[in-house]
C-alpha cells in the first residue's frame, strides 16, 4: 500500500521504534511517585515540555499535556469561556468538528464568519465586526486547514483580536512539522497541538496557554498538570512526542521541497487528465503536502475504494470520525457546487513519500477509466 493520507494520521517515526522499549523498562513509572524510577518518568515529561517550548518559540507559555488536539481544542475553548466569562465566541465555518461543536455546545453567543469561495478570510470584515464587539471574547481560528491544507492570516486575526481586547486560541494540528510555527509571534492565547500528525502516537497531545491567562479544567482529580488536566500523564505518548519533535526543522524542510515538489507535480499531471478536475484553495496559501481536489465523474466513496483496490490509502475530506464518507463541511462552507462536493479526493504527503510513489498515483489515475471519466459509471 501506499500512504497517502498524512493529515489523517502519520506513520510513527522509526526511530521511536526501538528506543520504546528501553524507555519502557526504566522510566514506565507514574510522574508523580517519588522514587527513582518515578522522577526519570518526571525527568522526561518536563525535559519534553521545554522541548517542545523551545521548537515553537513558546518561553513566555505552559505546556499541558494532552490526549490530543480534541481535547485540547474542548479544553481550551470551554475551560477558557467558563474560567473568563466569555460572552460570545468568534470562529470560521471551516474549522475542525472538534472546535465547532464545541461552540455550537457551548451556552454563548457565537458568530461564524465565512471564508469566500476560494477559502481566503476577509480580513477587514473581521476588523469591521471585531470593533463593534463590546461583550468579552474569544476567537478560535485554526493555523491549516486538515482539508484544503489552506494556510490562515492568524497572525493579522490576533491582532485585530487584541486591538479590539479579545483572546485567541487556534488549532495548530495540520501546520506542525509542515511549516514554521513561532507561537510568541502568532500572539495567541491558547495553542492546541497533536503529537500523531508529526510522527508520534495518536492519544497525545498538548495545549500552550500563555503564562497569565487562566483556564478551568475539564478533568479534575489528581492535580497533573497544574491541575488542568488531572490523571497520570501519557508517559510513553509523550516520550515519542519529544522525539518526533526532535525531527521537526526536518519535517519542515521537507515538507517545504521535496513534498511541495510532489505535490505540484501531482496536480499539474492530474489536471491533464481533464479541465473538469478543481483544485480546492489553489489561489490561496496552502500546506505544501497537501491536495483537495475533485473531478466529477465518480463519488468520493467509490474513488477512495477503487483506489484502495489498487493499492493507494486517501480520504475524501471528512473521513476523520466514522470511516462513514460524508459532505465536506468544509467545501460545504466554501459553498462548492454539489457535483464537486460529491467527488471531493484528500491526497495529503508526508515523509516516507517518494516521487516513485507519487508518480504511481499519477499514472494510475491517467489510465485508469473510471477514474480518468472516460467510462461512465452508474451511480
Ligand atoms: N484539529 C485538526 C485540524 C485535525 O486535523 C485533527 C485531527 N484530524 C484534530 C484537530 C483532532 O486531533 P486528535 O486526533 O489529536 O484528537
Amino acid at each position: 500500500m501506499i500512504y497517502f493520507d498524512y493529515n489523517g494520521t502519520a506513520p510513527l517515526q522509526k526511530k521511536i521504534f526501538s528506543k520504546l522499549n528501553s524507555i519502557n523498562i526504566k522510566n514506565f513509572a507514574n510522574p508523580s511517585s517519588v522514587h527513582k524510577v518515578g522522577r526519570n518518568s518526571k525527568k522526561i515529561i518536563e525535559e519534553v515540555r521545554n522541548k517542545l517550548k523551545e521548537k515553537i518559540n513558546a518561553s513566555n507559555y505552559n505546556v499541558i499535556y494532552t490526549s490530543g488536539a480534541t481535547e485540547s481544542n474542548n479544553l481550551a475553548i470551554k475551560g477558557f469561556t467558563k474560567k473568563n466569562d466569555i460572552k460570545k465566541i468568534f470562529s470560521f465555518k471551516t474549522e475542525h468538528l472538534s472546535v465547532l461543536d464545541v461552540i455550537n455546545e457551548i451556552q454563548t453567543e457565537k458568530f461564524f464568519f465565512e471564508t469566500d469561495k476560494t477559502g481566503a478570510i476577509d480580513l477587514n470584515k473581521v476588523e469591521d465586526i471585531l470593533q463593534k464587539e463590546k461583550k468579552p471574547f474569544l476567537f478560535s481560528v485554526m493555523l491549516a486547514n486538515n482539508e484544503t491544507g489552506i494556510i490562515n492570516p492568524v497572525k493579522e486575526i490576533a491582532f485585530l483580536v487584541k486591538k479590539n481586547g479579545g483572546f485567541i486560541h487556534s488549532d495548530g494540528v495540520q501546520a506542525l512539522g509542515k511549516i514554521p510555527i513561532n507561537i510568541n509571534e502568532l500572539n495567541l492565547d491558547l495553542f492546541s497541538l497533536s503529537s500523531h500528525k508529526i510522527g508520534g502516537f495518536s492519544g497525545s497531545g498538548a495545549l500552550l496557554i500563555r503564562k497569565g491567562i487562566n483556564i478551568s479544567p475539564e478533568l479534575m482529580g489528581g492535580g497533573q498538570e497544574r491541575s488542568l488536566r488531572a490523571g497520570t500523564e501519557n508517559i510513553l505518548g509523550i516520550f515519542a512526542f519529544g522525539e518526533a519533535l526532535d525531527n521537526l526543522e526536518e519535517l519542515i524542510e521537507f515538507s517545504k521541497n521535496q513534498l511541495k515538489e510532489y505535490r505540484d507535480y501531482f496536480e499539474s499531471q492530474i489536471k491533464k487528465v481533464s479541465n473538469e478536475i478543481i483544485i480546492f484553495g489553489e489561489d490561496c496559501e496552502r500546506l505544501p503536502n497537501t491536495s483537495f481536489f475533485s473531478h466529477p465523474f465518480l463519488s468520493s466513496d467509490t474513488q477512495v475504494a477503487l483506489l484502495d483496490q489498487n493499492g493507494f490509502c486517501v480520504s475524501s475530506g471528512s473521513a476523520c470520525s466514522s470511516g462513514k464518507i460524508e459532505h465536506s463541511h468544509v467545501l460545504q462552507a466554501l459553498n462548492v457546487e454539489k457535483k464537486y462536493l460529491d467527488s471531493a479526493i484528500r491526497v495529503s504527503l508526508g515523509w516516507e513519500n517518494t516521487k516513485g510513489e507519487v508518480q504511481s498515483l499519477v499514472n494510475f489515475w491517467s489510465n485508469n477509466s473510471y477514474l480518468n471519466g472516460k467510462t461512465t459509471y452508474a451511480r
